[in-house]
């Protein structure tokens, strides 16, 4: 730690955005990645931790559901302690820190305690959630202004804080946060104040996120239309003529897995291109990870000695370098071999490491790899894989008289899984399942998670542990094939064996109606 005991650390008031990863700032990013504790609320962006150091301590302070939140005394001692105890402290709110956000007091607290703090401003939710559907808070010859109110008011107090007079005359547009459940109240009091009941207005469910919704009305009839489309929180209602252009300037494009949740069973670290695609989709992302990737010790390697390095899953990639590293070795030491990379998943993390791959085959299984190889000349070839890789390709290369050289550099090894990450994967509408080790990781969580329960002992060979209705889907034979070991069929199975791949073919399965979504 740079920072002497004696000197404070600095807390961060970092603003998350409405839920778009997208829209983290380059700031936000840059502070999550070096932040020692992270402070976070519910409504963050679920991939804003992903960059966050692997040692980084995480603290959820929100709301959980309805229930209890964290005391914000509480929250306020802990980013004293933590920063009075020398660490960069993070506290990562959703949207605005200073927006509806709590982040004035805690800043207020920061000052009273002599605790240095900054604050990182973050796209609030009323704004966004509005631009997302189509609708600009501002434009000219239509609103001039934009007045953000809470639609949270505290149900003991018996007067309210809002000036009911004074917001219907407000001239310009409305954005309420908060207050889904009191939009009808909210729309009468501002009637009753005179504010113009045939104005347009908009409620922004889970605005910029993968399910965002979006209905239209009139401040007279949008409680009722928020009502019957079962609207839920967190929402943004939108009240002025600025309302009405979403009918014409809404952009977003058809999101065909709308309405779906889909498990991703494969490893945290390689999980986000996934859910990122999936999410883009429309769908829900459960993240479901049953197995994690650990590189394995090892001495240096010198690659001198080989004319074909074979690099069989992305996984193998920075353990690769790390073993040239170790030795002082750069991308260069490679300069000697033709590089052949299993897929284009793995020719891309080479790529960022500047090697282009010589070879990489149009299927991405290890036979596919064999003859693409066919006509590679091989004298002495290195295949760095995980330890339990299949010995396809060594063996085929061995058998066209090359001498083959296995480096195992990392392992595959169980992640736990929380049970209630499990319940949620087993009721999703589709699960994937990206290798064999996430097969049979998963089917060990479902019976270490369900033990004792009647559901998971009658879970075996032929009685599928999950819904009736939840399709899975594999990427590819292998991954079948260990499915069926264990009874179990894929309902879906990639024709690319990668996450494109992957995506098509759920794509395809959902625009075939073979799933329904839970809500339209
Ligand atoms: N500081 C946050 C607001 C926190 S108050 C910001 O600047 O955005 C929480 C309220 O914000 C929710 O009740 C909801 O009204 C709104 N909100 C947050 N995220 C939202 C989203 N993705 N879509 C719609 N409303 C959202």
């Amino acid at each position: 730690m740079a920072v002497p005991e004696s000197e404070p650390g600095r807390v961060y008031l970092v603003g998350a955005g409405p839920g778009d990863p997208g829209l983290l700032t380059a700031r936000a990013l840059q502070l999550i990645a070096s932040a020692d504790v992270i402070l976070y609320d519910r409504l963050i962006p679920a991939a804003a931790l992903d960059g966050a150091r692997e040692d980084a301590l995480q603290l959820f302070v929100g709301k959980e559901g309805r229930g209890p939140s964290v005391p914000q005394e509480e929250t306020e001692a802990l980013l004293i302690g933590h920063a009075r105890a020398g660490r960069t402290v993070v506290r990562l709110k959703g949207g605005d820190p200073f927006v509806f956000g709590r982040g004035g007091e805690e800043a207020l607290a920061m000052r009273a305690a002599g605790i240095p703090f900054e604050v990182v401003p973050g796209i609030t939710a009323g704004i966004a959630g509005a631009a997302y559907a189509g609708i600009p808070v501002t434009h000219r010859g239509i609103s001039s202004a934009v007045a953000l109110v809470t639609g949270h008011e505290d149900p003991e107090k018996d007067e309210t804080a809002i000036d009911w007079a004074a917001l219907a005359a407000f001239p310009g547009t409305l954005v309420f946060y908060m207050g889904v459940g009191r939009l009808a109240q909210i729309a009468e009091a501002l009637i009753d104040a005179g504010r113009d009941a045939s104005q347009p207005a908009a409620v922004v469910e889970n605005g910029t996120l993968p399910g965002q919704r979006a209905v239209g009305g009139t401040l007279e009839t949008i409680a009722e239309v928020a009502r019957a489309s079962e609207i839920r929180p967190p929402s943004i209602t939108v009240v002025g003529p600025v309302a009405a252009l979403a009918a014409e300037l809404s952009w977003l494009p058809p999101r065909p897995l709308r309405g779906r949740t889909v498990a991703v069973t494969r490893a945290r670290a390689q999980s986000s291109e996934l859910a990122r695609r999936l999410e883009a989709q429309g769908a829900s992302v459960v993240q479901a990870p049953v197995i994690r990737v650990r590189a394995l010790p090892g001495p240096p390697l010198d690659p001198s000695p080989y004319d074909l390095v074979c690099v069989t899953s992305a996984n193998g990639v920075a353990p690769l370098f790390e073993r040239l590293e170790a030795g002082g070795r750069d991308a260069r030491s490679l300069s000697g071999a033709r590089v052949a990379a299993i897929g284009p998943g793995t020719a891309r993390a080479l790529a960022e490491r500047g090697i282009a791959a010589d070879v990489v085959p149009d299927r991405f299984v290890a036979e596919a790899l064999v003859e693409a190889l066919a006509e590679v000349p091989v004298a002495r070839a290195l295949v760095a894989r995980a330890r339990e890789g299949r010995d396809v390709l060594p063996d085929a290369l061995r058998a066209r008289g090359a001498e083959v050289d296995v480096l195992a550099l990392y392992e595959t090894v169980p992640e736990a899984l929380s049970p209630s990450a499990l319940q949620t994967a087993l009721n999703a509408d589709y699960i994937t399942f990206t290798s064999s080790s996430t097969v049979r990781y998963f089917l060990d969580a479902v019976a270490a998670g369900g033990q004792g329960t009647s559901d998971a002992s009658g879970a075996g060979p032929g009685r599928p542990p999950w819904s009736a209705g939840t399709r899975v889907v594999s990427i590819g034979p292998v991954t079948s094939e260990t499915l069926r070991a264990h009874g179990l069929e894929a309902d879906v199975e990639a024709e690319r064996h990668d996450i494109d791949g992957v995506l098509d073919a759920l794509l395809a399965d959902a625009a075939s109606g073979a799933s329904e979504p839970a809500v339209s």
